[in-house]
């Protein structure tokens, strides 16, 4: 009954209930829980029904070991997190050139839902502001509004290794007050950016923000771009390859709203945030993160999820382009001892 697979999640999982890694993070989880400094959204009301207080983190390496602490199965909606993912798709879909001569990659440094697209070729910045994000699905391939959300959570799927459902509420919410996002998706129509099908393709978006998701999933979601492509523990592919380094890429760039300069100053990671309250994100080749936290700061990140991101690449040198011996080696940190004798 028992094959190759499930000897070594088991190994994983030993490993993960006595890592010192365990420890580090119930650290961090003590240390930020009672931040509470940032604000909930509520430009709709469902969103304003998180609670401040909830808070999760985890945290799961290319090899499939899951650490996590808190609230990491308290469900919320994906919203901006999806685009990362999207893009991805769509990339699978037409490929880089065609992708790109619809959707920039240039960080903006404008709020994620300015009215605003490149003058001379009328393109968006980029996939992670919402008028890039609207006119990467507008290029999800599929035969009818039904199919094309169908392959959009069987992409998820393949991604966090369970089934994802939508937040009807939410959806109908953002559907009926995104007029920015209508105005922005007319004007795109009007510059023959985006196909006519614009309506179904605007419900496809709000669809796919409103998309449920845990933290967990976000750190599987990560980890799977982390592990080029390939879900750590279900090994199912849930990306083409050539396209991880696309994806995380733009979310070094443009994934952290226009903070994404100072994140990737300080924290040095390939991260995408939503107003929902989560973060993922990518330490490539090594881990995944998800973090989960409704209060955001005024550039619409997760004060606790920032903080946590903070202190994990700084104690285990994680940043993309650190060089200096880290204070702690994260290889150690996961694999060694009891857990409880040398920590
Ligand atoms: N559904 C949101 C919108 O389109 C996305 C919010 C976000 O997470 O940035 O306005």
């Amino acid at each position: 009954m028992s094959g190759f697979g499930d000897l070594q999640s088991l190994a994983s999982s030993i490993t993960a209930v006595t890592s010192p890694f365990r420890n580090y993070l119930n650290d961090l989880y003590e240390r930020y829980r009672s931040l509470d400094d940032g604000a909930v959204a509520d430009y709709i009301p469902e969103l304003a029904l998180a609670k401040p207080e909830w808070f999760g983190i985890c945290v799961i390496t290319a090899e499939g070991q899951v650490f996590e602490v808190g609230n990491c199965d308290q469900l919320f909606t994906i919203q901006s997190i999806s685009k990362a993912f999207v893009f991805g798709l769509a990339l699978e879909d037409y490929g880089r050139e065609s992708v790109n001569s619809k959707v920039n990659v240039e960080p903006t440094g404008e709020a994620f839902n300015a009215i605003v697209l490149d003058e001379a070729t009328n393109r968006p910045c980029n996939p992670m502001v919402n008028a890039g994000a609207i006119a990467t699905a507008d290029l999800i391939k599929g035969a009818n509004s039904t199919e094309r959300l169908k392959r959009l959570l069987a992409m998820f799927k393949r991604y966090t290794g369970r089934e994802h459902d939508i937040n009807v509420p939410v959806f109908l919410s953002e559907k009926a007050t995104g007029y920015r996002n209508r105005a922005m998706a007319y004007l795109m129509l009007n510059f023959g950016m985006v196909s006519d099908r614009i309506d179904e393709t605007l419900d496809l978006y709000f669809q796919q923000c409103s998309i449920l998701v845990n933290a967990k999933d976000l750190a599987m979601m990560a980890a799977t771009l982390a592990n080029g492509g390939v879900n750590p523990v279900t090994q199912e592919r849930a990306i083409d390859e050539r396209y991880v380094q696309d994806v995380i890429s733009v979310m070094l760039t443009c994934g952290m709203y226009d903070a994404s300069g100072e994140w990737c100053y300080r924290v040095g990671m390939p991260a995408k945030s939503g107003v929902g309250g989560g973060i993922t994100a990518v330490v490539p080749g090594q881990l995944g993160i998800g973090t989960f936290s409704p209060p955001l700061d005024a550039k619409g990140n997760s004060v606790r999820g920032i903080k946590v991101c903070e202190d994990l690449s700084r104690d285990f040198g994680l940043h993309l382009f650190n060089a200096a011996k880290p204070d702690r080696n994260l290889a150690e940190w996961l694999a060694g001892g009891d857990g409880l004798n040398d920590w």
